[in-house]
């Protein structure tokens, strides 16, 4: 296992951006740009050894400066979409940016996939780096100092763990997630269509128009929706508005690591499975690439990638039978999901 620090570049302001690269017995590596603690290469091997790149990113932080889509990105303070840009905690208005049509996604206009996290290898521990950020109160209008951490660890068993972890000294709402978008195939090389999917889900949350919860667990039973039994990605996508972009309900709510998705490319055989600890999974089919963005291992079209985001449910603030976002001063955010890779 090695952890390798390099320079990435600066951002308009001047700040330097560092990048880790961790290496593991078996070749893998992953690398992490403290800009946004985002993975922006994974590079896991085929059924014949061959290692390849399996998430889209770049090779440049330039690139990452311009509009990009949360590629591998730490997304915060609240990941996915709060209806109306607004909320209400405990008796106060909260006014938050609309950055996506009336809505706010993956924290605002200057989430924490654009701030530049500060990181350190962690001791006693040879293949983990810890990323943290303090989030001030009213950062993006939201309240409470917020101290986050996020570690990345990389086993020498082909496993990528993220770790978060975070507090506050005033109530308010958290959901964070990694924002990878995977093509097991290799990043820019096809579509992700005949990927076989599982998921550990009997249900969703369906959207309206805004992609906003209607509050609803509806059964994925006899729909499109369903991935309880294992079906290439494509197979019914057709059928789905839009394509895939919605949330699931994992099965196991315990809040222990559980099974959440497996995920199997054929030509390839490089085989994901993710445990999770969150209540919830976005299946996101990449259906805003448009080949606008060239990237590590080329052009970046629609349904070039899938994100399997592990989360608390979209817009849990204004749903008050969904699982709870508020931390409050005292409690610590603890999530944690495993990334394991394999191939046959
Ligand atoms: C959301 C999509 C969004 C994408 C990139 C996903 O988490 O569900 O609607 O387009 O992130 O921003």
């Amino acid at each position: 296992m090695s952890i390798a620090k390099t320079h990435f570049g600066k951002t308009p302001d001047g700040t330097p951006v560092d990048l880790y690269t961790l290496t593991n017995a078996d070749g893998m590596v992953a690398k992490i740009a403290t800009y946004g603690a985002r993975l922006t290469e994974l590079h896991v091997p085929d059924k014949n050894g061959r290692f390849g790149n399996v998430i889209l990113g770049f090779d440049n932080l330039q690139q990452y400066l311009q509009p990009e889509p949360y590629f591998g990105a730490t997304v915060g303070r609240v990941a996915n979409r709060i209806a109306s840009a607004s909320f209400t905690l405990d008796g106060k208005s909260y006014t938050l940016a609309a950055n996506n049509g009336p809505t706010t996604l993956h924290g605002g206009l200057k989430g924490f996939d654009k701030r530049v996290w500060k990181a350190q290898p962690v001791s006693g521990s040879v293949g983990s780096v810890k990323f943290t950020y303090l989030s001030p109160h009213m950062e993006e209008g939201l309240p409470g100092n917020l101290t986050v951490a996020v570690i990345y660890t990389l086993t020498d068993h082909n496993e990528l763990a993220i770790e978060y972890f975070a507090t506050t000294d005033k109530p308010t709402p958290v959901n964070l997630t990694n924002h990878a978008y995977f093509n097991l195939a290799g990043a820019g090389s096809t579509d992700i269509l005949g990927h076989v999917l599982m998921l550990a889900a009997d249900r969703y949350t369906p959207v309206d128009d805004t992609l906003i919860p209607t509050g609803e667990l509806r059964s994925v039973r006899g729909t499109p929706m369903d991935f309880t039994c294992p079906a290439p990605i494509g197979s019914r996508i057709a059928e789905v508005k839009g394509g895939y972009d919605h949330n699931y309900v994992l099965n196991n709510t315990g809040g222990a690591l559980a099974l959440a998705a497996r995920v199997n490319e054929p030509t390839t055989g490089r085989i994901m499975e993710i445990h999770a600890t969150q209540p919830g999974l976005q299946l996101y089919t990449g259906n805003f690439l448009d080949g606008t963005l060239k990237g590590n291992g080329g052009v970046y079209n629609q349904h070039y990638a899938f994100c399997l985001e592990t989360q608390h449910f979209p817009d849990s603030v204004h749903h008050d039978s969904f699982p709870s976002t508020i931390l409050r001063p005292g409690q610590t955010y603890r999530h944690a999901a495993r990334f394991a890779f394999s191939a046959q």
